[in-house]
Order: C-alpha cells, then sequence, then structure tokens
C-alpha cells in the first residue's frame, strides 16, 4: 500500500465538502433535497465582467501571465485599499492568487513550520484549519461563543498567545456566523497585538462587502496602520461579484511577507489565470452599483430566515451583519431523538438527521469549531429558503 506523506494523513477534506456530496447524492435517487450548506452566491457574474474576460482573450491574453499578477489588476486592488482604507498601497504590496484560498496557503506556507503555533478564533471557516495542519501548525482555537455575538474579546487573545504563536487568522464578516466587528473592538485587538510583536496577522477581509443594516466594514490597517509591517489583509472577487468559478483573490501586505509567498505559488502554480484577471479588473473597475442591490437581497433573505426559525422550538439564532449565513445554536435539541428515530447527539447528528429526513442540507458548527450550531447559507432564492425553514421547524417540532 501507498505511504502517503503525512501532511495527508493530518489533513481531511471539509465537512462542507461531505454533506454537499451527501446531498447530492441524494439528489440523484430523485429526492427534491435542498441544499443549504455551499458558500457561494447564487447570482450570475455581471455581464461586463464575463465580456471582459472575452475581450482578453481575443486580443491574445491567451499567454503564461505574470508571476505576481498583471499590474493593472495589482494596481486596481491597491488603489481600492488605499481608497477604502486610507492606507497609501503600492501595487508591489499586492499579490494576486488563485482565489482567496491560494492566498491563505501561500501566507501559512510562508510563515508556519511544524510546531508553530495559530491562533483561530471559532466558529472559523474550516479551510484555515486545515491550511494550518497542512503546513505542519498547531491550530489553537479560541472560543467566541453567541453571547459575545461570535466576536474574539481581547482578553481571550492575550490568552492564547503563547511564544509560540506565529499568526492570528481573522475573519469579518465571519463565514460561518456573519459576525462583523467594530472599530472599537478592532482597536482592542490592535493593542493587544502591540503587546507581541512576534505576531502576524492574516486578515481574511473576503465578505468586506456584504453588509446589511448599515453596518460597515472595517480593515484592521485602517484602524491600526501601525502594524502594517505584520499584517496581511486577503480579498477577492468571489464573494463581492458572484466569481467563485474564476478564481481570483490576492494578499495586500509588506514586500517581504510578498516575496515569500510569491515563492510559495511560485512553486505551486506560476501565475494566475490571465482571463480571470482581466474579468476580475472589470470588476472592480466597473460599476459598483449592482452590489447595494445584492446586499439587500441577501438582508431580505437573512430577515426572512431569522423570523422563521426564532419560532423553531430548540433554535437561537444570532443576528448577522454581513456574509450570507446564519449560524444558529441546536442546543434545545441536544438529547432528543428525530421522528425517524435518529438520536441527537450533536450538531453533526443533527445535520445529518436534518438532511436524510427534511432533505435539507446545512453544515454542523462542528466543522468550524463551534458546536452545538448548524450553518445555514442564505445565498438560495428566497421561496427555495422558506420551504427549507418550514421543513427545519417540521424537523424540530418533530423531536421527542
Ligand atoms: N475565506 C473565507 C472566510 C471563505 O469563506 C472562503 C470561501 O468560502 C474563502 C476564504 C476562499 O475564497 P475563494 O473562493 O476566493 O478561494
Amino acid at each position: 500500500m501507498t505511504e502517503y506523506a503525512a501532511r495527508i494523513g493530518r489533513t481531511e477534506l471539509a465537512a462542507t465538502f461531505a454533506m454537499a456530496a451527501r446531498a447530492r447524492a441524494l439528489r440523484a435517487e430523485g429526492k427534491d433535497v435542498i441544499s443549504l450548506s455551499l458558500g457561494e452566491p447564487d447570482f450570475p457574474t455581471p455581464p461586463h465582467v464575463v465580456e471582459a474576460a472575452h475581450a482578453a482573450a481575443r486580443r491574445g491574453e491567451t499567454k503564461y501571465p505574470p508571476l505576481g499578477g498583471t499590474e493593472a489588476l495589482r494596481a486596481a486592488v491597491a488603489d481600492k485599499f488605499t481608497r477604502e482604507h486610507g492606507l497609501a498601497t503600492p501595487a508591489r504590496d499586492v499579490l494576486i492568487t488563485n482565489g482567496g484560498k491560494q492566498g491563505i496557503f501561500n501566507i501559512v506556507m510562508s510563515l508556519i513550520g511544524p510546531g508553530d503555533e495559530v491562533i483561530i478564533p471559532a466558529p472559523a471557516w474550516a479551510g484555515y484549519e486545515q491550511t494550518v495542519k497542512f503546513a505542519g501548525g498547531v491550530p489553537v482555537f479560541v472560543p467566541c461563543p453567541q453571547e459575545q455575538g461570535f466576536v474574539l474579546q481581547p482578553e481571550a487573545l492575550a490568552a492564547a498567545i503563547t511564544g509560540r504563536t506565529k499568526l492570528l487568522l481573522l475573519n469579518y464578516p465571519s463565514n460561518p456566523s456573519g459576525a462583523t466587528i467594530s472599530r472599537e473592538a478592532l482597536a482592542a485587538l490592535a493593542d493587544v497585538l502591540r503587546q507581541y510583536p512576534h505576531v502576524w496577522v492574516l486578515s481574511d477581509d473576503i465578505y468586506e462587502h456584504l453588509l446589511f443594516g448599515g453596518a460597515r466594514h472595517h480593515a484592521l490597517l485602517g484602524v491600526a496602520p501601525d502594524l502594517r509591517d505584520r499584517v496581511v489583509t486577503l480579498s477577492g472577487v468571489s464573494k463581492t461579484y458572484a466569481m467563485t468559478g474564476w478564481r481570483i483573490g490576492w494578499c495586500i501586505g509588506p514586500a517581504e511577507m510578498i516575496k515569500a509567498a510569491t515563492i510559495v505559488q511560485a512553486t505551486a502554480t506560476s501565475g494566475v489565470s490571465s482571463v480571470g484577471q482581466a474579468a476580475a479588473l472589470a470588476a472592480l473597475t466597473g460599476t459598483q452599483d449592482f452590489l447595494a442591490e445584492r446586499a439587500a437581497s441577501y438582508e431580505q433573505r437573512r430577515d426572512a430566515v431569522l423570523a422563521a426559525l426564532n419560532q423553531v422550538p430548540g433554535l437561537t439564532c444570532h443576528r448577522p451583519d454581513g456574509a450570507f449565513y446564519v449560524f444558529p445554536s441546536i442546543a434545545g435539541c441536544l438529547g432528543k431523538t428525530s421522528a425517524g428515530g435518529r438520536r441527537i447527539g450533536s450538531d453533526g447528528d443533527f445535520a445529518m438527521a436534518l438532511l436524510e429526513e427534511a432533505l435539507v442540507g446545512v453544515v454542523q458548527g462542528a466543522a468550524f469549531g463551534l458546536s452545538p450550531h448548524i450553518r445555514i447559507s442564505t445565498a438560495t432564492a428566497l421561496p427555495r429558503l422558506l420551504e427549507a425553514c418550514q421543513r427545519i421547524s417540521g424537523f424540530c417540532h418533530a423531536l421527542r
């Protein structure tokens, strides 16, 4: 039998993929499954963006692209960051990556070796843990419970930092909780970070434009520009512009870090799709008018889901200000048995029973490091979302 490298043994496919696969299998059997398990906008990529990719291909932009990204896209990302956060950012501080995910991989692989600790405020996107383990690092989860709005508290951060801490991962608006962070709360985290100059921060701002009810996004560097020699800011076009398939993201950081991250990228994949970069450039430099419309639609869905789920026995919901997820606690369902005879001992049991019996796919909180919760993606048309909420309600009412 082949003996795979140790890094394969310590890394598993995220539970989000497992749930989606089971949902697909049930669908293949002809079952009407409503899958709310993937974090993907249901809107199309805007037509002018698709057209820009066509035009680039017709112009012959089909050769190996520059390793760090096209000059035009790097400049557009740098301008955007400068404009939005008031921090002059040169294009050389930007690395264009294959989706936000490769940005995370590049930074983690640049910084983290065996035994290095990475602080992950939980709940957190499962990709962080995977990447840290792949690199041989040690994920250190800091619970950020619902009572604290799922936001990292400064005392909890200070308590988690050790001499081996290399990196802190931040993600607001958050996947899976949808939590945003206030300027004051970010400033309080920055105060802690100033006491520990050996700690880097990767601020994953990929949901930065998906905000509701007047909520604002604050970048860590906008609040604490003095930390710029050890903060990397990450974002991309996947969520904002409904471009998950184009695989374009970026990281912005100090020149030396960008150089290291470029070495990782050069080793793994080289530069990023040329037509994808042309599309991302059009997204960043073209009209932004549709973003408010789409955010309003996500907000309407969030409100509808909260109104429906807050009536359901056993569930309690926090009100997210951003992203397209709701992350209710299912604590009141634990210890019960479903109509189909499945015992609900954990959020994983809940998610599986809900899929098998009510044909609704969600992801268990355990996959994000905080139980007992489920993550519901609201990136689905409203009538289907409401139907899913009804099924969840029926499922919970039938628990005994
Ligand atoms: N960061 C977070 C918090 C995410 O939720 C995701 C995708 O789900 C990513 C990064 C990866 O984004 P991309 O699809 O651009 O690789």
